[in-house]
C-alpha cells in the first residue's frame, strides 16, 4: 500500500440530522467531500456548500480516501456498506471506512473482517454530543480498529469532533458508546423527575434550573434538553426511536454478560410509553410527557401553545 498521505476526499454517506452537519463541517474544512443520501433532495444543501452528489454509495467511495457513514441501524450500515452499489464495490486497498453510526459491536466487527479481506481498512468511530454537537464540531468520537489508521484519520475526525479517544479495537468504539447511552438514559429520567417534581412543588423551574445547572446536578440534558423542555419544544436532536435502538442494544449486550442494568431497563420502558402515545419521533426530552401523565403535572407549555413559533 502507498504510504499513507493525509487524507484529503472523503464520500460521506447518510445526511440525517447528525450527517448533514458533520459533512458540512468536512466542506468548510476544505475536505474534497462527496456525499450520498438514500433521500436524494436531502443532498441540496450540501451541493449548495460546494459537495460533489453521488448516484450511490459506490459511487460516493470510487475516488475517496475515506468514507464516512452515519446511518441509522446495524442492516443500514451493512446495506451501504455491502449492499448492491454499496461502499465495498467502490473502495480501493487502503481506503478507510469510517462508521460513525451506533450500531451493534458484533456486526462491526463482521464489517471490519469482510472489508479487511479486501485491504480495506474500518475504524467504528461513533458519536456523542448530540444535534448541538454536530453542529458546532465539538462531538466526542469514541474510535475503535487499529491505532495507526485513526492517526492517519484524525484531521478528518478533527474537523467534526474535538474529543477523540481510541478505545480499543473494532467494535470497542460501539462498545464505549452503549456505555454513554446508558448514562444519558439515566440522565434524561434525572432530569425529567427534576422538572416534574419541581412542577408539581410550584419552584420556577427557569429559576430551578439556572443554579441546578451550575452544580453537582448538572448534566448535557439539564444544559440542552431541559430548556427544549420548558420551550415546548420536542422536535428530535436525538429521536425516541433511536435512544430505544441503542437501549436495546445496550440491554442485549448486557443480557448476554449477565449484568443486571435495572435503571436502563426502566428509562426503556418509560420510552415505549412515548412510542405508545406516537412520540416515536419525538426528541428523547418528550420523556417528560410520560411523567406528566404518570404525576398528573405539567412541565411545559401546554401542548396547543407548544413549540408553534420554533420554526
Ligand atoms: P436521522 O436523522 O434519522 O438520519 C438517518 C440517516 O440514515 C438518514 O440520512 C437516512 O436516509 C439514512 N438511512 C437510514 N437507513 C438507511 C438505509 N437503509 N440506507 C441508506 N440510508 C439510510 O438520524 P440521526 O439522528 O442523524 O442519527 C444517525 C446515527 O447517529 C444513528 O445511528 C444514531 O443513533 C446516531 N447518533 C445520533 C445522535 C443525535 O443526537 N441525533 C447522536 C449520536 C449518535 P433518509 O434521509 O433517506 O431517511
Amino acid at each position: 500500500m502507498a504510504p499513507a498521505a493525509q487524507p484529503d476526499r472523503i464520500g460521506f454517506i447518510g445526511l440525517g440530522i447528525m450527517g448533514r452537519s458533520m459533512a458540512l463541517n468536512l466542506v468548510r474544512r476544505g475536505f474534497d467531500v462527496t456525499v450520498w443520501n438514500r433521500t436524494s433532495s436531502r443532498m441540496q444543501p450540501l451541493l449548495d456548500a460546494g459537495a460533489r452528489g453521488a448516484g450511490s454509495p459506490k459511487d460516493a467511495a470510487k475516488e475517496a480516501d475515506v468514507v464516512i457513514t452515519i446511518v441509522t441501524d446495524s442492516p443500514d450500515v451493512e446495506q451501504v456498506i455491502l449492499g448492491p452499489d454499496g461502499v465495498i464495490e467502490g473502495a480501493r486497498p487502503g481506503t478507510v471506512v469510517i462508521d460513525m453510526s451506533t450500531i451493534s459491536p458484533a456486526v462491526t466487527r463482521r464489517l471490519a473482517e469482510t472489508l479487511a479481506a479486501r485491504g480495506i481498512d474500518m475504524l467504528d468511530a461513533p458519536v456523542t454530543g448530540g444535534d448541538v454537537g454536530a453542529r458546532e464540531g465539538t462531538l466526542s468520537i469514541m474510535v475503535g480498529g487499529k491505532a495507526e489508521v485513526l492517526e492517519r484519520c484524525r484531521p478528518v475526525l478533527e474537523a467534526m469532533g474535538r474529543n477523540i479517544v481510541h478505545v480499543g479495537d473494532h467494535g470497542m468504539g460501539q462498545l464505549c458508546k452503549l456505555c454513554n447511552q446508558i448514562i444519558v438514559g439515566l440522565n434524561l429520567l434525572a432530569m425529567s423527575e427534576g422538572l416534574a417534581f419541581a412542577a408539581k412543588a410550584g419552584v420556577d423551574l427557569e429559576k430551578m434550573l439556572a443554579v441546578v445547572r451550575a452544580g453537582a446536578g448538572g448534566s448535557w440534558a439539564l444544559d440542552n434538553l431541559a430548556p427544549r423542555v420548558l420551550r415546548g419544544d420536542y422536535r428530535p436532536g436525538f429521536m425516541v426511536r433511536l435512544q430505544q435502538k441503542d437501549l436495546r442494544l445496550a440491554l442485549d449486550a448486557a443480557g448476554r454478560m449477565h449484568l443486571p442494568l435495572p435503571g436502563t431497563s426502566l428509562v426503556h420502558q418509560l420510552l415505549a410509553s412515548v412510542e405508545a402515545y406516537g412520540g416515536a419521533d419525538d426528541g428523547t426530552q418528550a420523556l417528560v410527557r410520560v411523567l406528566e401523565r404518570l404525576g398528573n403535572v405539567r412541565i411545559g407549555p401546554a401542548a396547543d401553545t407548544a413549540a408553534s413559533d420554533q420554526g
